[in-house]
This record gives C-alpha cells, sequence and structure tokens, in this order.
C-alpha cells in the first residue's frame, strides 16, 4: 500500500491519502494537546501505544459486528483504515460522571450514573465543541434521522462492549469519545472512524480511581507516557 499526499492533519494524527482512493493511513503522532488546544506537549511513544490500543478495541468491536473503518495495522504508527466523510459531531458516552459533565451540572466526579448518557458535540474547536442535540442535528441537516439512530445505536452498543472488555482488565470506563463517518463510495455506511485510546477515554483503575487515561497530561498527574505503556500493555493481554 502506497502512502500518498498528506490529507489531513489534527492534533494526535495525520491522514495520508493511498493509491487506492477508498482506503486511507491513520498515522499517530505524540503529539497532545488539552483544552482547546491551548494546552500543548509531547507524550513519548504515545502514537505507538494509541496505535496499539485502537487496533485492538477495533479488532474486538469488529468480532463483535461493529462496522468500523479499521482495516489492518500497517507499521507501529500507521494503520489502514477505510475512506470516510466524518460526520461533525463528537459522540461521548458516559458511565460516572467526569470532566465536562461534572462541571456542567455542578456535580462531584465519580458518581456512579443510573444509566449510560449520550452527548453530542459539535465539532468546531473555535467554539469549544459545543454540546448540542438530536433537534440541533436533525434541523441543520447534521445527519438524518435514520443515521442519527444508527449512531446512537451503535454508540450505546460499543459501551456495552467497552464496559465488559475494561472491566475485564481491572478498568472502570468512565466516558469516552467516538466519531462516525459515511463510508465513500455508494452505500455510505455509518462506520465508526477516527480512534479508540486513552486521548479519548477516561479510565479508572477498579477500586484505586487512579487515572490512566490523558486526565494525567490534562492535570499534570505525572506518570504519563509510564501510564499509556501501562494501559497497551493491559489491554493487549
Ligand atoms: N474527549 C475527546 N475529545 C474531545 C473532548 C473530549 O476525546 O475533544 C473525550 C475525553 O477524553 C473524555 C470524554 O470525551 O473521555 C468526555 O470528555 P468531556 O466532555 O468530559 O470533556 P473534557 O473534560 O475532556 O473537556
Amino acid at each position: 500500500m502506497q502512502k500518498k499526499n498528506k490529507i489531513y492533519e489534527g492534533k494526535a494524527k495525520i491522514l495520508y491519502q493511498t493509491d487506492d482512493p477508498n482506503l486511507l493511513i491513520q498515522y499517530f503522532k505524540d503529539d497532545a494537546t488539552a483544552f482547546d488546544a491551548t494546552k500543548r506537549g509531547t507524550i513519548k511513544e504515545k502514537g505507538v501505544c494509541n496505535n496499539q490500543i485502537s487496533t485492538k478495541l477495533f479488532e474486538y468491536l469488529e468480532s463483535r459486528l461493529i462496522p468500523t473503518h479499521f482495516m489492518k495495522m500497517l507499521s507501529q504508527r500507521e494503520m489502514l483504515v477505510k475512506n470516510v466523510e466524518i460526520i461533525p459531531v463528537e459522540v461521548t458516552i458516559r458511565n460516572i460522571v467526569a470532566g465536562g459533565m461534572s462541571k456542567l451540572l455542578g456535580l462531584e466526579e465519580g458518581i456512579k450514573l443510573k444509566q449510560a448518557v449520550l452527548e453530542y458535540h459539535y465539532k468546531n474547536d473555535s467554539l469549544h465543541d459545543p454540546l448540542i442535540n438530536d433537534y440541533h442535528i436533525l434541523a441543520l441537516e447534521i445527519a438524518t434521522e435514520r443515521e442519527l439512530k444508527i449512531i446512537a445505536d451503535l454508540s450505546f452498543k460499543i459501551n456495552g462492549l467497552l464496559l465488559e472488555f475494561f472491566s475485564q482488565r481491572g478498568i472502570d470506563l468512565v466516558d469516552f469519545k467516538l466519531e462516525f463517518g459515511r463510508e465513500k463510495g455508494s452505500k455510505q455506511n455509518i462506520i465508526l472512524a477516527d480512534e479508540i485510546s486513552p486521548d479519548t477515554c477516561r479510565l479508572w483503575e477498579k477500586n484505586t480511581g487512579r487515572k490512566l487515561d490523558k486526565d494525567r497530561f490534562r492535570r499534570d498527574l505525572g506518570q504519563i507516557e509510564e501510564t499509556y505503556q501501562e494501559v497497551a500493555k493491559l489491554i493487549l493481554s
């Protein structure tokens, strides 16, 4: 598979074209940003860890019939993915109160929710990814009703699968963010895209509550590189 032009560079990843218009190479960087990129840094070998972790999680989800953009791991920092038109909405699923939900509603972090909460955030850095609801998405034609139903159903199903996966490894899945895209070509299928990694999930060690995710970087908790390596090891086991 030949790597061609860079088509997109985000905060943590780069997308390259390949000789097949339906496939892209997703490259994982070590760069880390937080608080709308006002905090920037590098986490050594994060790209390698996140590529391994995302690969394992996409393979696991595919084995449980979740359609994803993942095709295969190509190298330490690269995976081959399907080319999709990203729907500009971040889907957040929360099982335990933390981060944005704690701030928004003045709730203490750590409260276990009676049922999972799904949130939509409009992907727009200059507006700070504002919280929106189904009605905004339909009224602004960001996605159709059919697509939104698929996205919500898949997100809750993914939550169930990931809760089980992490629980078996001694980790509580607090919350996470997903992105979906329309597969290029005739079918326009909705599939899971982007990544699933400690950059996009909150993961707390069971019993101790030790943070095993990007909050170590956001909140200057130290042991950042070591924690990403630890999660990669736990997940690959
Ligand atoms: N998240 C993400 N990208 C974003 C915003 C959030 O991957 O641009 C993830 C974040 O790591 C957490 C979950 O989504 O696992 C919920 O984040 P929250 O809304 O609480 O925002 P934050 O506290 O990160 O500002």
